[in-house]
């Protein structure tokens, strides 16, 4: 991340990169690869912990076995021996790989198994499987909200799946501010009159904040205006609610929903994405989302392990409750610390930093005292927002909180963020 902040520095402030900018970069570009300080790769975890990898790092070659916060396997089923059977039993039978799109036969019952189960754990009819998260974001919304005379309005902070899916769909779209019911309300009425449809997306938890929507408020808000409510519930699935249906099922505003996501690629411990709904919104998915059509599908073997995982999640709810246990802990000592943890509350646990400079010596001394987590950096946030961000695990022991805790004190004392 930090190589791509540097690069957008770069590019300019805009946040987006556009390619003719990279063409006329490109000899700045190969210099930034040699200058980078490109100190660490390959930090996804191998051994059989979910919460401890080693990093090599390619500055001086040398390897530090780090506490790894950086990943959204938020219950650690990605090394449950029972996942991991099915996948390779599923391997046994259907082989690797899809083959082709799920309109063009690469479908099979594992994959129907999951639109049930997902639509079912979200209290919802019907659901549509997609290969990823981003895509099912992008396919669903574009093909819902598409057409001239509708306005999407998202929250600020929505994820680039959810943009992108608003630039497909060819309807005009604003964003209002972070979590603002006034602002979405005022927005509502003032455009209301003006188009044919409204359409509300939103995320139940944010990404990079970790901070959650005020569902109830929206939902409310549904009551006196006539909108449709799309919500990404990526951070949220398998987490909260019910069998880990989701935070809108434990706010209990479901109905009030019209179409629900989320992610298989953080709790479910696979890849894809579903989106559920009645049947009638879903069967329009289906004939009309080009990443549907005309994509691959989800590959047997990484369906067999989410119909595993979400029946963990069932049966199983120490892992939920061990996550939820290890956010209260680090949370609380973060706190006591004193340090700046923004409006959060679920899992995703930013540290606020507010300093560029800062937070790059920070990430470099806590790499090499053992603590890898990920900076939000400039200008995918504003420069007095960059943060850190500490993704918690059901996998993390008390040790690896603890231990990490320690370093961030002494650090945050070092550069002056606490007392
Ligand atoms: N929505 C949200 C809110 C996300 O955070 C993400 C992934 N970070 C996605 C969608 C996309 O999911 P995936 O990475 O599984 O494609």
């Amino acid at each position: 991340s930090m190589q791509i902040g540097m690069l957008r520095q770069k590019l300019g402030s805009s946040g987006i990169i556009r390619l003719k900018d990279v063409a006329r970069h490109i000899d700045n570009l190969k210099d930034l690869q040699l200058q980078e300080d490109v100190w660490c790769y390959d930090r996804y975890p191998k051994q059989s912990s979910s919460a401890k990898v080693m990093i090599k790092s390619h500055h001086n070659n040398k390897e530090h076995e780090c506490v790894l916060w950086s990943v959204n396997h938020y219950l650690g089923l990605n090394r449950h021996p029972k996942v991991i059977k099915a996948a390779q039993d599923a391997i046994a039978v259907y082989g690797t790989g899809s083959g082709t799109s799920a309109m063009s036969g690469g479908f099979c019952e594992l994959h129907k198994k999951i639109e049930e189960k997902v639509a079912q754990l979200f209290h919802k009819e019907a659901g549509i499987i997609f290969p990823t998260g981003y895509t099912a974001n992008v396919g669903a919304i574009s093909s819902l909200c598409a057409g001239r005379n509708s306005l999407i309005l998202i929250d600020r902070e929505v994820h680039a799946s959810i943009l992108d899916g608003c630039k497909f769909s060819g309807a005009k779209y604003l964003p209002f501010k972070h979590n603002s019911v006034d602002d979405l309300r005022s927005k509502i009425n003032k455009y209301k009159e003006l188009y044919d449809q409204i359409f509300v997306i939103i995320e139940s938890v944010y990404s990079m904040s970790g901070d959650i929507a005020p569902l109830r408020e929206i939902a409310d808000l549904k009551q006196s205006n006539n909108f449709f409510l799309y919500v990404d519930e990526a951070h949220s699935f398998g987490i909260y609610g019910k069998n880990g249906g989701g935070l809108c099922l434990e706010m209990g505003i479901t109905d009030s929903v019209d179409m629900l996501m989320t992610t298989l690629s953080k709790a479910a411990a696979s890849v894809g994405g579903v989106v559920a709904g009645n049947k009638e919104l879903c069967s329009l998915i289906q004939v009309s989302a080009n990443a549907y059509i005309f994509q691959c599908c989800v590959t047997p073997s990484s369906a067999a392990t989410v119909i595993e995982a979400l029946d963990i999640i069932e049966k199983e709810p120490i892992h939920r409750e061990t996550l939820h246990d290890n956010n209260r802990y680090f949370r609380e000592k973060l706190l006591k610390l004193n340090f700046d943890l923004g409006e959060s509350i679920s899992p995703i646990v930013p540290i606020y930093i507010r300093s560029q400079t800062i937070m790059q010596n920070m990430e470099k001394e806590l790499y090499e005292r053992g603590i890898f987590s990920v900076s939000v950096t400039y200008p995918g946030v504003k420069f007095n927002e960059v943060r850190f961000r500490f993704i918690v695990s059901a996998a993390h022991t008390r040790q690896h909180i603890d231990y990490t805790c320690e370093v961030l004190s002494e650090l945050g004392k070092k550069y002056g963020l606490i007392e």
